[in-house]
């Protein structure tokens, strides 16, 4: 919890908050560190954060699953949308029939549950740090589905009445294939995807898949964020250079991502806090 944290002397605290920021010191002399810090809450806004994903009784977080086909999913909130709704659009209000037989809608009175996803190649280390997101909600389970193929699962994590976090099955070799089945349908159906959360392995960097993955949001223009994990089992060395290599490539060859890379490591729970306070962020709940 923050509050531990913040009983640290100053540069853990830093390394803990904001790995990103800790790296700083060892690039060269002139070195651009504007992309280090362009998220960079302040202590109230993490705190918020942390009380969202603090479940209570009046806040509870709920874990659902569903098979990777999107027409099994759960329809989050419909109900509510449906009640809304008028029951007759007429010309004009904004309002139209979806192909999928219930209406579509673009109109901002109507609060359709934010969305962020959490998407990455198997083994990553997606499954460590949806739990360490949610270790102050004991009770949510993260499930973690290894089997290859077709039943694998899609978890929604419904925090409350703020957001929905979705943790898309790992992929691997079978990319693209594994993306046209699984990912790719949900990220081309989701209106209210917020953001989605690409997660790359600090230690190796971006592989062939990751790239498979860029170029698929970057053609569908959904908006994203990289996260290098297990920053803990990178060297020094190791981890400025993927960070400044990734952080050029997305400078020079992507539309849709956020200039920020997020680090984390789930064992030593450093940037966990800054990656919640960014999910509140997008989401609008800060
Ligand atoms: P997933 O397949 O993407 O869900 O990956 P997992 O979360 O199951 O992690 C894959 C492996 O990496 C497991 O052996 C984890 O213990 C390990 N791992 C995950 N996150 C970290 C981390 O932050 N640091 C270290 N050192 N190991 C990690």
């Amino acid at each position: 919890a923050l509050s531990q944290v913040l009983r640290l002397e100053r540069s853990r605290r830093t390394a803990i908050v904001f790995p990103l920021q800790k790296l700083e010191r060892y690039l060269a002399p002139g070195t651009d560190t504007a992309r280090f810090r362009l998220f960079q809450p302040g202590l109230a806004a993490l705190q918020r954060a942390e009380a969202l994903f603090r479940s209570d009784r009046g806040h509870p977080i709920d874990c659902v699953s569903s098979a990777v086909r999107m027409d099994h999913a759960p329809p989050l909130a419909l109900p509510e949308v449906r009640r809304a709704l008028p029951p007759r659009p007429s010309a004009g209000t904004g309002l139209s029939c979806g192909a999928k037989g219930w209406w579509s809608v673009d109109v901002p009175f109507l609060r359709l549950p934010l969305q962020v996803c959490f998407i990455g190649r198997s083994n990553v280390g997606k499954s460590s740090l949806i739990r360490a997101l949610f270790s102050l909600a004991p009770e949510v389970e993260v499930r973690v589905s290894k089997t290859p193929g077709h039943t694998k699962k899609i978890n929604f994590f419904k925090v409350g009445k703020y957001f929905t976090l979705v943790d898309m099955p790992g992929y691997g070799y079978r990319a693209p294939q594994d993306f046209v089945e699984m990912v790719e349908a949900y990220l081309q159906e989701r209106r209210n995807l917020k953001r989605t959360f690409l997660l790359v392995d600090g230690v190796v960097g971006l592989q062939k898949t990751d790239h498979i993955a860029i170029e698929m949001l970057e053609e569908f223009g959904i908006p994203y964020v990289m996260v290098l994990t297990k920053i803990d089992r990178a060297s020094r060395g190791v981890l400025l250079k993927n960070v400044l290599e990734i952080q050029e490539f997305v400078k020079e060859s992507t539309q849709g991502c956020f200039p920020q890379l997020f680090l984390v490591s789930s064992v030593e729970s450093s940037g966990v806090h800054l990656l919640r306070c960014f999910v509140a962020h997008v989401t609008g709940n800060l």
